[in-house]
């Protein structure tokens, strides 16, 4: 393969400026050209086509964001659309494309793949931590990292107080940003689309922490549940101790990536680059007991994701 197409696509996650780096640097290692697209798909069809080389990445793996930037896209999911995005491919001599997003970018390269026959390679980056086949997401770390920042800070206020702090972190359908922000922030309680909430459990738990000598609770909440607003209203009604709302917000999104991340993002851009190098299209790369692994497209996207029970009890364990 001589020449490499390479986009972020969806919500932006801290990292993938470090992912794109890597794809870079490892074509230009094995001799290849690589195009960047701008916008994702969106500037795939309207041919937004830089070429890459190996100073345009300089700078970049310590920032959040993505250069490339990124866009939704619903042209994507029409016949037109489609075919004029190989259209821009076949203009510029793209001979294989790295795509960096989330499920729905990953369905938009596996249809490349599958109708027009380009070999794709996605690389799992949204902070959201929701794909099945894959231990980590590119950007979630970070993400975490973001809440825990917030919550600590809120604690200390809470603490002053006496108050409860209803904190809403992202996760629409997945709650796993409010599952480990919520584990290593020592929240007492967090409430996740998986697992149905029960108010009086809830208002059991904060009276049975308050009888013990705590003068704050934590609740973190993930958006896909209902609004930290919302809640509070609820809660309220249900408690005497004044309760607090926050929403963290796209705050989550941004910021330099952690160590865990810019490993992550070295590993996935390289792995994508030596995939295409051997000639192989079609896949994700991903992590798995801590090894990076590959796996069919059409298998990975079609894999539902699972909460981790195991983790979510030990929060109800743990944090009283
Ligand atoms: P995140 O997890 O951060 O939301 P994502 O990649 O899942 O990221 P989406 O908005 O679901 O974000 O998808 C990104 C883009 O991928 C869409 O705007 C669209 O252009 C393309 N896409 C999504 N689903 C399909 C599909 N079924 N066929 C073709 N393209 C698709």
């Amino acid at each position: 393969m001589k020449r490499i197409g390479l986009l972020t696509s969806g919500g932006d996650a801290p990292g993938m400026n470090a992912a794109i780096r890597a794809v870079v640097r490892t074509a230009i290692y094995y001799g290849m050209e690589v195009r960047g697209i701008e916008r994702g798909y969106a500037g795939l069809i309207e041919d937004n086509v830089i070429p890459m080389e190996m100073r345009s990445v300089s700078d970049i793996v310590q920032r959040g964001g993505t250069k490339l930037r990124t866009a939704r896209c619903l042209e994507m999911m029409t016949k037109e659309g489609k075919a004029q995005a190989v259209k821009t491919l076949e203009k510029h001599g793209i001979e294989g494309l790295v795509v960096i997003g989330g499920d729905g970018s990953f369905r938009g390269a596996k249809s490349l793949t599958e109708e027009f026959g380009v070999p794709t390679i996605g690389i799992p980056g949204t902070i959201d931590n929701d794909l099945e086949y894959t231990d980590y997401t590119l950007g979630f770390d970070t993400a975490v990292n973001t809440c825990l920042d917030i919550i600590n800070k809120l604690r200390d206020t809470m603490t002053s107080h006496e108050r409860i702090s209803v904190v809403e972190v992202m996760g629409r359908h997945c709650g796993d940003i409010a599952l480990y922000s919520g584990i290593a922030s020592g929240a007492e309680i967090i409430v996740v689309p998986e697992v149905k909430f029960d108010m009086d459990d809830i208002v059991m738990r904060i009276n049975r922490s308050r009888a013990s000598g705590k003068h704050s609770n934590i609740i973190v909440i993930a958006e896909g549940v209902m609004s930290a607003e919302e809640f509070t209203k609820e809660l309220q009604k249900n408690t005497t101790h004044s309760v607090r709302p926050t929403c963290i917000g796209h705050v989550q999104r941004g910021g330099s990536p952690s160590m865990a991340d810019r490993m992550l993002a070295a590993q996935f851009g390289n792995k994508a680059v030596r995939l295409l190098n051997e000639g192989v299209g079609n896949r994700v790369v991903g992590i798995r007991d801590n090894k990076i692994i590959d796996m069919d497209i059409f298998e990975a996207v079609s894999m539902k994701k699972t909460f981790n029970h195991e983790l979510y009890e030990t929060l109800q364990m743990i944090s009283m």
